[in-house]
């Protein structure tokens, strides 16, 4: 493990540089406030933020991307055959993530990179990308990883993590991956200091997290009795199924797949798909098991906070960055809905 630091005023320079060998992916200011996406050539992730609307979710399963494309003239050479779209082996670097954020790409691998089944396209994209992450020294309001088994420090699912201490940037290179992305940028070796400074801002930054959740309980009772519990309605009662908890979410990964079709012409895509949606669950006969608004709702909080802790067994299908929280126009909350699971007694 190696120490880094970088002078802030370097800083653009190091992504200059290492954009000579790298594609970035970063926070980026926009008119309110800051996203999470991929560079264009010469933009600088921006570190200095407080919170981003979007995850790095895109960059390992883009909102929309295309499988394969195919076309049905028959004077085109090759028609009616599937052609794999060519993928760009450029290395590339998510660079400024919230370690939290990190936490979640280890989730999103639970379903697209197991023992049994690898999703070519997110792997190819996970397997030639760095995690540069950003530690959060003052966590929002809304921000309640520490209890999600991450937090605003956390180092795990890094590949280097830096954080900042007034006029520069400390930090450490924690894995291979790392270590060959600090040398690209030409981050300078952190004195023997850092590590005792980082642990400092560690203790101050999860001191900050007052929100919390609880769910104990939850791993206790079983699927019928919270399925069954009688909040659901009522919790659910102001959602208008936007989605917009869904797409904002860096562990949600539900998907569909459509033909698009111009001429004789077609691709394949892949798209976000979300569970907030009506037409998410409805059969091919026309039946659908969640025609109820607040059916769809349930269903993402058990997914999250039920379905995937038994699956798993590897605590809940959430990281706690607050996103659904703050984006949510409705005000509903997976802290208190969480809560309310929580303290639910099913023989009452
Ligand atoms: S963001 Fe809020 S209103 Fe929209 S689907 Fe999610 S819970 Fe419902
Ligand atoms: S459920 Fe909400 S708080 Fe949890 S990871 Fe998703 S967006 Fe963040």
């Amino acid at each position: 493990m190696k120490m880094i630091s970088i002078k802030k005023s370097d800083w653009a320079g190091a992504m200059e540089k290492v954009q000579k060998s790298y594609r970035l992916a970063g926070p980026v200011k926009e008119k309110k406030g800051h996203t999470f996406r991929e560079l264009k050539d010469g933009e600088t992730p921006d570190l200095e933020y407080s919170e981003t609307r979007m995850s790095v979710k895109e960059v390992v399963l883009p909102q929309s991307e295309v499988m394969f494309s195919y076309s049905l003239d028959e004077n085109k050479e090759g028609h009616h055959i599937l052609e794999e779209v060519p993928f760009d082996e450029t290395p590339r670097a998510a660079v400024g993530i919230r370690p939290y954020d990190a936490k979640a790409v280890e989730i999103l691998k639970k379903n697209f990179m197991t023992e049994d089944y690898k999703d070519p396209y997110f792997e190819r994209r996970y397997e030639n990308l760095t995690l540069v992450g950003m530690a959060e020294n003052n966590p929002s309001p809304v921000n309640f990883s520490t209890s999600c088994g991450t937090g605003p420090f956390d180092e795990s699912c890094l590949d280097i993590i830096l954080a900042d201490a007034g006029d520069s940037y400390i930090g450490k290179a924690l894995t291979e991956k790392g270590e060959k992305f600090a040398a690209a940028a030409g981050f300078a070796e952190g004195d023997s200091g850092v590590e005792a400074k980082l642990a400092e801002l560690k203790e101050q930054a999860e001191g900050k997290i007052k929100s919390k959740v609880s769910f104990d309980k939850i791993e206790k009772m079983t699927i019928l009795d919270l399925y069954e519990a009688p909040f659901w309605e009522e919790a659910a009662f102001a959602c208008i199924n936007c989605g917009t908890c869904t797409y904002a979410c860096p562990t949600c990964w539900c998907f569909d797949i459509q033909d698009e079709v111009k001429g004789k012409d077609g691709v394949r895509m892949r798209n976000w798909d979300t569970c907030m949606s009506e037409v998410y669950s409805v059969h091919t006969t026309g039946h659908d098991p969640r025609h109820e608004a607040w059916q769809r709702t349930r269903n993402r909080f058990m997914h999250k906070l039920k379905y995937y802790l038994d699956k798993y067994e590897d605590g809940i299908m959430c990281v706690g960055c607050g996103r659904c929280v703050s984006q949510c126009p409705v005000n509903i909350d997976i802290r208190k809905v969480c809560q309310q699971m929580n303290d639910y007694e099913p023989s009452k």
